[in-house]
């Protein structure tokens, strides 16, 4: 209900800050109107955040003690002083009282609503005496963080009080500005008209809402990011984008003022801040790999990580001293990471460089907030939200970081499959001519085998496996035509003899003068091959006429066969059997015949050709 009663407002009044004076606004919201020293601060109702910050006299309580009477005495005795800096009382123990007192120029009454400058404040406190005569003061505000929302008079997520003054009328007040143990008080005072308060306050949600709004789509889409590259440094950031979200909305009081607006802690802010930082460093180290590459650094790291866990736990105990500890040793360390990045970058890596920058305004960001917080630079707006625009850009830096890793990391696994795919290639070409090669190498001894099984190993010529298989071959495939055919079967006269005079390997070599004697002689379509011991087969294509002819003719060339050996020179002669083919004759029974007409030249006394002529076809 109370956010929507919220934005109900910011909408009502949007128009009227388009419209009117948003240029304006925007300059006295982030530099502010000073109004220097004065007794009184005259005002008439049309302030825009006016600072009251040279009307202010303060007093030290350092131990919460003193009771509204004795502070006025102090005023009165003239204990009250300017404060000496830059609108900051540093870190302090207890409380601060101020006092001012405002007129009214006006002849009318009027309305206007008095702003705390900062939200880190735990506790204020307002005493009004309205007129000079009257000596009584009565609180007209009791601030607490830890007190509902609702509590508040004005509903902003700083502490707004609202004051009235007749026509003319002058008031006194007394304002305590007070921290749980320690804390940094700015006492000072915005003076608004309720109108300009309300402009100026939907201008604040509406510039905080960008930034929220860009976190969380930051968050959104890293994490898109990693569901769609499934690297884990997206998950990472969009966790650290979305602790941002918390942390920022919790310490600027956005989280009292529309989340937990009953039972708000201050120690939520040091719990957010907690796994802001620790998502932080996460991230940091998945995405700089600083186990892997710098692993010293990684513990500084870790270490980080650790205090944040204990900070953590200080804040859910509300041990406050402790928390302060922890909370220094964190800022201590916040450079460490900018640190890792520079580490990085020397490294090579061009996102850490990125990092480092984005780090940096950070790094700046909080150290203004230091300044600030000390008093050495003024508290306006533009200092005010200086941390958060620093935290904000450092998180639009990182994703370009990031954009710039997933891009590297593209590149590498484009190189890498590069690699890959050339290693292959030049693999596949290797196993290419290996295979060629071995194809090769097998094809050659296939053919080596082939024509050893073919070839009578003696003579060069076929033996007699080859020479029945081509002929029957050559008789097959001439079948149907019309192709006569004659077998010549030789037979070396007296063999046995040779062998037995020169010696076998004589015999050898007059086989060998024989066969090639024959070869030489024939056609390459005839068919010879060595089918015995010395026995001899060719195949003729042709005239039978012819046959008996040629057969005569090898005959006779055999017989002039004259081969040198050292028992003297030999001559051999040979016997030829012959036979005819028509058709349907096999092989085998075509050897038969020769083979008989064979036996019969050698019965005839040898060296001589006979012809079967006997019922073939
Ligand atoms: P013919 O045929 O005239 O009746 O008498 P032959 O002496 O030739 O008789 P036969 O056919 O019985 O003898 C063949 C001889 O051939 C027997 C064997 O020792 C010899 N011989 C067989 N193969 C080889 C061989 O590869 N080398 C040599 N040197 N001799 C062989
Ligand atoms: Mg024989
Ligand atoms: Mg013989």
């Amino acid at each position: 209900m109370q956010l929507l009663n919220h934005f109900h407002h910011f909408f009502l009044n949007f128009n009227q800050i388009v419209s009117l004076k948003i240029p304006v606004l925007l300059l006295s919201l982030l530099f502010g109107t000073v109004v220097q020293s004065a007794e009184v601060l005259l005002v008439d109702g049309s302030e825009a955040g006016l600072r009251m910050k040279g009307n202010f006299t303060i007093l030290y309580d350092p131990e919460k003690k003193l009771t509204l009477n004795e502070v006025i005495a102090f005023q009165e005795g003239g204990e009250f002083v300017a404060l000496d800096s830059n609108g900051s009382t540093g870190l302090q123990p207890g409380a601060v009282w101020s006092h001012f007192k405002l007129k009214n120029t006006l002849s009318s009454p009027i309305t206007l609503h008095l702003e705390y400058v900062d939200h880190q404040l735990i506790e204020l406190e307002v005493f009004q005496r309205k007129n000079v005569a009257d000596s009584e003061f009565s609180q007209i505000a009791d601030f607490s963080l830890l007190n509902s929302f609702d509590e508040r008079p004005i509903p902003h997520n700083r502490f707004v009080f609202e004051i009235t003054l007749l026509p003319s009328e002058q008031a006194s007040y007394y304002v305590k500005f007070s921290s749980d143990d320690k804390g940094y008080v700015f006492p000072d005072l915005r003076v608004w008209s309720p109108s300009s308060l309300r402009n100026a306050q939907a201008a604040e949600y509406s510039v905080s809402a960008f930034l929220f709004g860009g976190l969380l789509i930051m968050s959104a889409i890293s994490l898109i990011g990693g569901i769609a590259t499934n690297e884990k440094f997206f998950y990472a950031y969009s966790a650290y984008s979305l602790s941002k979200i918390a942390a920022w909305a919790t310490i600027l009081g956005y989280t009292h003022n529309f989340l937990i607006t009953d039972g708000f802690h201050w120690s939520y802010m040091s719990m957010t801040g907690a796994v802001s930082i620790f998502c932080a460093v996460l991230f940091a180290r998945i995405f700089l790999q600083t186990k892997q590459f710098i692993p010293k650094t990684d513990i500084l790291l870790k270490i980080m990580m650790a205090n944040t866990l204990f900070l953590f736990v200080t804040g859910f105990f509300q041990l406050t001293s402790l928390a302060v500890i922890s909370i220094t040793i964190a800022l201590l360390l916040y450079p460490v990471l900018g640190f890792a990045g520079l580490l990085r970058w020397y490294q090579g890596s061009k996102e850490a460089a990125l990092f480092a920058f984005a780090w940096s305004f950070l790094v700046i960001g909080l150290f203004v907030q230091a300044l600030r917080d000390l008093g050495l630079v003024e508290h306006n707006f533009f200092y005010y939200y200086w941390p958060t625009v620093g935290s904000y850009t450092e998180m639009i830096v990182i994703m370009a970081a990031m954009g710039v890793k997933i891009r590297g990391l593209r590149r590498q696994k484009e190189e890498v499959e590069h690699k890959y795919t050339n290693q292959l290639e030049r693999s596949k070409a290797e196993l290419e001519v290996l295979v060629t090669e071995r194809t090769h190498e097998l094809e050659r001894a296939k053919f080596k085998a082939e024509l050893e099984a073919r070839t009578d190993s003696l003579t060069g010529t076929r033996n007699r496996r080859s020479f029945f298989a081509d002929s029957e071959k050559i008789l097959e495939t001439t079948k149907s035509k019309d192709i006569t055919f004659s077998l010549l079967m030789f037979d070396i006269d007296n063999f046995k003899d040779i062998n037995d005079t020169y010696g076998h390997s004589v015999g050898d070599e007059a086989l060998r003068h024989f066969a090639s004697a024959i070869s030489n002689k024939i056609r390459d379509k005839d068919i010879f091959g060595r089918i015995g011991g010395e026995e001899f087969s060719l195949l003729l294509c042709g005239n039978g006429v012819e046959a008996v002819n040629m057969a005569d003719r090898l005959r006779e060339d055999i017989s002039e066969l004259k081969i040198e050996t050292p028992k003297g020179q030999l001559q051999f002669t040979t016997s030829v059997g012959v036979a005819h083919l028509t058709n349907e004759t096999m092989i085998e029974e075509l050897i038969n015949l020769a083979d008989k007409a064979l036996y019969e030249a050698k019965e005839n006394g040898r060296n001589q050709v006979v012809e079967c002529n006997s019922n073939i076809a």
